[in-house]
């Protein structure tokens, strides 16, 4: 069976999965994905029996087959065994008629933890003795605390972060800045988001830096693109499907829905790569923010990025280009490069581009989208508090008047709710919503929630405010290049690393 990944825009591309995992994306800009998916079916029967690193081995061996059996079970020890506050990893708590999926038990309390306790743990097994690579992270909050907690202290890598200065939360900062390694950097910018984003791209195909830093150091990227960050993310599909088998709502083999607070789309495809694996899912629901550029795109085919950018209550889906979904449209068009080139072309010369209604029917199959406005997710914390005595953070509020839509037209099909942020990451909104006000200090403003609901505090999220401040400067976007090469030379010097 073929297992070699190719790049969503150039099918002459062929590389193997450690390769993959180390370079991130393809040259020609398009992102690697592994052809005719629905082959590498996995029996649902057996790896139901298997606990939660148990079905995480059966599905990196499917699709990172570079990877050895040992190899595969030391990176699951080392990524999940000590650093998340459940056993379970990811577990389900019934609300009413739906169940939400909490995937924010890691070390910085946000879903993206999952794969970026995983990412780095693979890529060691990646690189050879003599390869260093440095990652290069810019963020709006949670990629960048979550890449930091996962490749501090790893050997042979370093990572170097920009976020936009003021641009993030207090609680955010604090944790970025809290999280000393001998080999994380941290510095922000006089600039905003797309900023950071555009200048750390300008760096990777930065000839100058490439010679300044040498041929045994590259450069790597831990943005949800990279495959070792998204098949990590795929387990969780199972795992849940599993606790509903467990908890008697289910019989192996029914199926179920889910919906997913999305933004760059990553979350969301893993779900869809469950599906092609065989988990019998019926539909995914894909939830926005005011920044619904998916949900226009389902009315008529055309992703338009030319349009208002609202900052919202749910930063971490305030995204205008989903990238992930590139890697869906290469499937829906029946795995056809030249056709996903043409639409990325016309998305960065025009801004947009329109699917054929084939391609959009097919994805409709498999799909359906809506989203919230800061109202109504102000609003569904509110409601889902009162009624069931659940709290949500505004990124699993984003879900869920959309997925009560659905539910009143499939009453039947069992709902998953992801939830992708402890509402302690985003206290003033959760605070508005509840208490209908929030105090200038954060640290209030939780225990304030707190006194209300109960809800326990993540121990992280308590501690970051009693450590040491690392210092980070405040520089100019164009000396983020210079800044990554004196990183460089800082953190590879050192006969450790
Ligand atoms: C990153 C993030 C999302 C969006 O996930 P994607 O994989 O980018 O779609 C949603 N909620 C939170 C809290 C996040 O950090």
């Amino acid at each position: 069976m073929e297992t070699q990944y190719t790049s969503t825009r150039n099918s002459n591309v062929h590389i193997n999965t450690k390769e993959a995992i180390v370079k991130g994306f393809s040259d020609d800009n398009g992102l690697f994905v592994l052809p005719h998916l629905s082959d590498h079916k996995i029996n649902l029967g057996s790896i139901m029996k298997q606990d939660y690193q148990g079905m995480a081995a059966i599905i990196l061996q499917k699709l990172l087959p570079d990877f050895s059996a040992t190899e595969i079970k030391q990176c699951l020890h080392d990524a999940y065994d000590h650093s998340f506050d459940t056993k379970k990893i990811t577990p389900l708590v019934q609300v009413d008629n739906f169940h939400v999926l909490e995937l924010f038990h890691g070390p910085t309390s946000a879903f993206k933890d999952v794969g970026l306790q995983l990412l780095p743990q693979l890529m060691k097994h990646a690189l050879k003795p003599e390869q260093r690579v440095m990652i290069l992270a810019a963020t709006s909050g949670d990629t960048g605390t979550a890449a930091l907690a996962g490749f501090k202290n790893t050997k042979q890598m370093g990572i170097t972060v920009f976020y936009p200065h003021g641009g993030v939360s207090p609680i955010q900062q604090q944790q970025m800045l809290t999280t000393k390694g001998n080999n994380t950097n941290v510095a922000s910018i006089k600039g905003n988001f797309d900023d950071a984003q555009t200048n750390v791209k300008k760096i990777f195909n930065n000839q100058n830096v490439k010679k300044q830093i040498g041929k045994h150091v590259s450069l790597s990227s831990a943005n949800s693109i990279n495959i070792g960050r998204l098949i990590p993310q795929i387990v969780y599909y199972f795992s849940a499907y599993q606790q509903l088998i467990q908890s008697h709502q289910i019989q192996i083999g029914d199926q179920i829905n889910f919906t997913v607070p999305t933004g760059n789309f990553g979350d969301i495809l893993a779900g869809y790569y469950a599906k092609k694996l065989g988990l019998p899912i019926k539909k995914l629901v894909i939830a926005c923010n005011a920044n619904n550029v998916l949900a226009d795109f389902f009315h008529d085919g055309v992703y338009n990025r030319n349009r208002k950018f609202y900052k919202t209550v749910a930063p971490s889906m305030d995204i205008q280009v989903s990238s992930n979904f590139e890697r869906l449209l290469y499937y829906k068009s029946g795995e056809n490069a030249e056709y996903v080139k043409q639409l990325m072309d016309d998305l960065s010369t025009n801004g947009q581009y329109r699917v054929s209604k084939d391609v959009l029917n097919r994805i409709k199959q498999d799909f359906s989208c809506g989203f919230s406005d800061d109202r109504a997710i102000e609003d569904s914390i509110k409601t889902v508090y009162q009624k069931y005595h659940y709290l949500m953070d505004p990124h699993t509020a984003a879900g869920y008047q959309v997925m009560r839509k659905i539910q009143k037209q499939d009453s039947k099909t069992p709902m998953i709710l992801l939830s992708t942020a402890s509402p302690y990451k985003f206290v003033s909104a959760v605070s508005d919503a509840i208490l209908g006000h929030h105090d200038q200090s954060v640290i209030q403003t939780t225990k304030n929630i707190y006194n209300t609901t109960k809800v326990k505090i993540p121990n992280n999220l308590t501690d970051i405010w009693d450590l040491p401040i690392a210092k980070s400067p405040v520089i100019e976007p164009n000396a983020m290049s210079s800044f990554v090469v004196q990183k460089v030379s800082e953190v590879f010097s050192n006969d450790q690393n």
